[in-house]
């Protein structure tokens, strides 16, 4: 699976509809600084729920919603706005199954899902009120479906699936067990752990039991 198509409309340096289609292996994107390129990225953690407002550097989500003179501290509130992104996922290889969408979703009307559409609208009404809203292929769900589906194709906010700007130094200056955690949490391994522990931590419990039953067998004996 993978990102195919962003549709930004409204948001941050975006004030006209854009489609920026992602190949499926390599895509880069340049420009000239200030260009909207990591704005680009702050979409796809805007419109995933992958990342807080800081994550996508904007103090507010009203933020996020474009704004010509939005650097201008004196920008008063002029009129109900809105932003959205849509984010496209080429789900061909079926690494989400119809059924794990559907019950995302909440119903069967959600069409192909070859293609699987996720998208944010954040709609800011006056001057302290805004509004959050998730679509799924186009049904209205809340960011825990999106997040629990997403989960079920390794996409999650604690992931590496984004690799910000500042992240790669961060892996570099770690330390070896740390940087680790991070390949085992990459490669899968990490839930296995997990799971290992689990189960010696109930051993432990079971052969405490036994420790103990055996105490009693020996007292009556
Ligand atoms: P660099 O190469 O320097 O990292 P970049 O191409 O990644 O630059 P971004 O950081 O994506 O650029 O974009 C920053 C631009 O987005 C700035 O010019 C900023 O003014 C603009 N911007 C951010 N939020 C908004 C908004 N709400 N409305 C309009 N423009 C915005």
């Amino acid at each position: 699976m993978h990102i195919k198509e962003l549709v930004l409309d409204n948001f941050k340096s975006f004030g006209r509809k854009t489609r920026v289609p992602l190949y499926e292996d390599f895509t880069t994107i340049s420009g000239p600084n200030g260009s909207g390129k990591s704005n680009i990225i702050d979409s796809v953690l805007f419109a995933l729920g992958l990342a807080r407002t800081s994550g996508i550097r904007a103090e507010k989500l009203t933020d996020l919603i474009y704004n010509p003179g939005h650097e201008d501290e004196a920008n008063d509130f002029s009129g109900e706005r809105e932003a959205s992104v849509e984010v496209i996922l080429d789900n061909s290889d079926g690494t989400l199954t119809r059924q794990q969408v559907v019950s995302a979703a909440g119903t069967e009307k959600i069409g192909d899902t070859e293609e699987i559409s996720v998208r944010r609208r954040v709609k800011q009404t006056d001057e302290d009120t805004y509004y959050s809203y998730y679509y799924l292929n186009g049904r209205s769900v809340n960011l825990s479906d999106i997040q629990d589906l997403l989960a079920q194709a390794g996409v999650t906010p604690e992931g590496y699936n984004v690799v910000m700007q500042g992240d790669v130094t961060e892996i570099i200056t770690m330390t070896p067990g740390s940087r680790r955690t991070i390949i085992d949490e990459i490669a899968g391994v990490a839930q296995f752990d997990a799971k290992k522990e689990d189960a010696f931590e109930e051993l432990e419990t079971v052969q405490d039991r036994v420790s103990e039953a055996e105490l009693r067998i020996e007292e009556k004996e």
